[in-house]
């Protein structure tokens, strides 16, 4: 079975009204985020169908998002607010996605707000013992800064990992127990995503669309057909590799143990 660690049915939907049905026919299994109540519950709703039909399952995620603080602060206090419900209702598989994004000046200037949103997220994942997905964009230096406490977390996913192979490597000796998420930047040239994929350990790798935010070139949105594309273009990266020999069909069956071991799924 194919898994997508880091995608957004919600906001999918609003392209594309037959992906759960694409997604449920592909068998791909999710890890759905959100970060407002008309989100999650969409998401319940499918997860509860998906366990009801025997489909592929969905995992729920709920954070406040590192870029919400840039649009919307009374948005985010409701959000962070829910999140703390649900964590404590236990309805939620992770806690994400959440981090640091500092890409452009207008992001940056919420740095501090973002840090102590994620210092909050950060110890409700420890309190709760729940799995966090981060969103880390120009920001490696900050998740290093918590690599003592990250190291608290059961796991932690790197959606769309952005950092290098030998801050990866670096990661996983300090004791972070870190999962690296690779989507379709793998296929479009990013030599930085690609050499991480082709050598980070096998077990601790991931797949994800991050639909609909991430399409392939040409193309309007993500989606999970997508999961395909990603798979093989990882497998061939790795074959790049000397002495390395792995096919899609083998590095699917790899990802979706990772993902079942982060977020619980059966
Ligand atoms: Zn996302």
């Amino acid at each position: 079975m194919a898994s997508d660690a880091h995608c957004h049915p919600y906001d999918l939907k609003k392209q594309y009204p037959g992906a759960e049905t694409e997604r449920r026919e592909a068998g791909v299994s999710c890890a759905a985020s959100s970060w407002n109540r008309e989100q999650f519950e969409f998401h319940e709703t499918l997860a509860a169908q998906a366990a009801a039909d025997g489909a592929a399952p969905v995992a729920l995620c709920f954070a406040v998002h590192p870029q919400l603080p840039r649009f919307d602060e009374p948005v985010c206090r409701e959000s962070l607010a829910l999140l703390h419900v649900l964590a404590a209702e236990s309805r939620l598989r992770a806690v994400g996605e959440t981090g640091f994004d500092l890409f452009d000046r207008e992001y940056r200037d919420t740095e501090k707000i973002q840090e102590a949103l994620f210092a909050e997220h950060l110890a409700l994942a420890i309190a709760s013992g729940l799995p966090l997905v981060l969103h880390v964009r120009k920001a490696m230096h900050k998740v290093f800064a918590y690599s003592r406490e990250l190291k608290k977390v059961p796991a932690v996913v790197f959606h769309s990992y952005s950092g290098t192979l030998r801050e990866g490597r670096d990661l996983v000796k300090r004791g972070v127990n870190a999962y690296f998420s690779f989507g379709t930047p793998i296929c479009l040239n990013h030599r930085q995503a690609m050499e991480a994929c082709s050598a980070l350990p096998a077990d601790r790798l991931l797949t994800e669309t991050d639909c609909p935010y991430q399409p392939l070139r040409g193309k309007p949105f993500s989606r999970w057909s997508d999961i395909r594309t990603i798979l093989e273009t990882a497998a061939e990266l790795r074959n790049q590799r000397e002495g390395a020999r792995i096919t899609p069909g083998e590095l699917e069956a790899l990802t979706d143990r990772n993902f079942r071991t982060v977020f619980g799924t059966a």
